[in-house]
């Protein structure tokens, strides 16, 4: 399409300026009266929600915040008290965003608010909210429903290893005290394992001697008897009764 006043003359060109210039004024002096009103905040759950609104429709963020749906998906959070580290929501999300460390507690460690029992330490749970992408799956196979979508989406940083959010309270020491627990619990498992099959063994030797030891019972002969005879015997014995 030929623009207007291309290849025009001088003149011709200093009009269409002059035209341009107008028709975006024209514009911004209609809106200017507009804005002195504000679009008002309304909720997702609103019947008025898509009712056409007039005036600014930018708001002063952070001093103003537009209301967000109660059940959107934004910042993950985990209420590490009531996880019980079973890795279902590592192991469904689609981008590998939850890094689970477990470490396995020798011996029950609390319960959750529903009452599950703990037995596995969380080392780390980190989720790396910048690789997220809002799914919902983890939320959805949490047994405990410790791991939930909050309504905080304000996370802005200048660094986006700063997404990463871990939610593990356990100190080093408390990790190494748990792995050094746990080593010893399974040392202590596979010694018993050891004894039991050692024991296992010196009872089936012994049992295999004493039977060897045994004088072997003879066994008994027998010999059938020929069919033939039986058979002649039955014919004479038929043929007196004959008789
Ligand atoms: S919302 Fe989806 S992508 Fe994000 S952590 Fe959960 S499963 Fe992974
Ligand atoms: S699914 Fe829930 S309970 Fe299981 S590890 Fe994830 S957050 Fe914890």
């Amino acid at each position: 399409m030929k623009r207007k006043g291309a290849n025009n003359t001088y003149f011709g060109n200093i009009t269409e300026a002059f035209d341009t210039l107008i028709s975006g004024l024209k514009t911004t002096w209609k809106h200017i009266p507009l804005a002195r009103k504000k679009r008002s905040a309304k909720n997702v759950d609103s019947d008025k929600y898509f009712e056409k609104q007039e005036g600014l429709f930018t708001v002063q963020y952070p001093r103003f915040e537009m209301p967000v749906p109660e059940k959107g998906r934004y910042q993950l959070h985990n209420e590490i008290e009531d996880c019980i580290v079973c890795d279902k929501c590592a192991k469904v999300c689609p981008v590998d965003c939850i890094d689970i460390e477990p470490v396995k507690a020798t011996e029950e460690i609390g319960k959750t608010s529903d009452g599950t029992p703990k037995r596995i330490h969380a080392a780390k749970f980190d989720i790396d909210m910048a690789k997220c992408c809002f799914c919902g799956l983890c939320t959805t196979v949490c047994p405990t429903e410790c791991l939930t979508m909050s309504q905080d989406y304000d996370y802005s940083t200048f660094d986006i290893t700063d997404h990463n959010f871990p939610f593990s309270k356990m100190t080093e020491k408390e990790i190494s005290d748990a792995r050094a627990d746990l080593e010893k619990a399974m040392e202590e498992k596979a010694a018993k394992a050891r004894k039991k099959a050692e024991n296992r063994a010196t009872s089936e030797s012994s049992e295999k001697s004493s039977e060897a030891a045994k004088p072997k019972a003879a066994k008994p002969k027998f010999k059938p008897r020929p069919m033939k005879k039986k058979i002649d015997s039955d014919t004479d014995d038929n043929k007196k009764d004959d008789n």
